[in-house]
């Protein structure tokens, strides 16, 4: 299985490409010898996470924390594997219930023709929150808007600044208990920061571009229904 390398000690373990057609990117971060895994994809693509994984010589023991950045399916999906093998989960707590519970509407499941598996979640954040990995400090930021407990997460990585952000430019529902205004705010903290590399649950970028932040306010909130 491919894994595409992103910048020193950033890798994308999982995507449509990587892992399974419906899954968002799943990112491993290196820290000081230990990892951050953001997102888990819908849990059919989970074998060939762990053998991307695999491949990058990573030990599963080495992952110190699995960062879920909202709770839809396509990033939350597999959040029960790697809670079976042992990791610890991390979320919001505004969106770890329906990661709990495996609501439908909530996760997006319904809109994907997915079933969600329920996970516990080993660690809710209701604020923004330090956390250290192994030394390491990197902070979760809550951004909410997409869903009520979306987080982003910033860090610094081999000298490159890096913002995790999910899906908080992409669009908004009413199931979702999405939020014009949170969104806004959300981007605008966001565009506060300083940043070299974007990871964002569709997609990519390396080098400053806060313009796709400027052009999601300018263009507004995108409600779908
Ligand atoms: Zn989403
Ligand atoms: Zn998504």
């Amino acid at each position: 299985m491919p894994v595409y390398a992103i910048s020193r000690g950033i890798y994308a373990i999982g995507g449509p490409e990587l892992s399974f057609p419906l899954d968002a990117f799943s990112y491993i971060i290196k820290l000081n010898r230990k990892y951050l895994v953001v997102d888990t994809g819908t849990g059919l693509g989970f074998p060939n996470i762990l053998s991307n994984i695999l491949e990058l010589k990573v030990d599963i023991k080495d992952i110190s924390y699995v960062i879920i950045t909202h709770c839809h399916v396509d990033h939350a999906g597999g959040t029960h594997l790697f809670y079976k093998v042992g990791l610890p989960i991390i979320m919001h707590e505004k969106d770890a219930l329906a990661v709990r519970t495996g609501d439908p509407k909530r996760t997006a499941s319904d809109i994907l023709n997915l079933t969600f598996n329920p996970s516990p979640v080993t660690i809710c954040v209701r604020s923004d929150t330090e956390i250290s990995v192994n030394g390491k400090d990197i902070t979760i930021l809550h951004t909410p808007g997409h869903t009520p407990g979306s987080i982003s997460v910033y860090l610094e990585v081999y000298d490159k600044k890096v913002i995790i952000i999910g899906d908080i430019l992409d669009g908004l529902r009413r199931e979702w208990l999405s939020n014009s205004n949170d969104w806004k705010k959300s981007i605008n903290k966001v565009l506060e920061l300083d940043f070299d590399i974007i990871l964002a649950g569709h997609f990519y970028r390396r080098g400053r571009s806060k313009n796709l932040f400027y052009d999601a306010l300018r263009r507004g909130p995108l409600w779908m229904n």
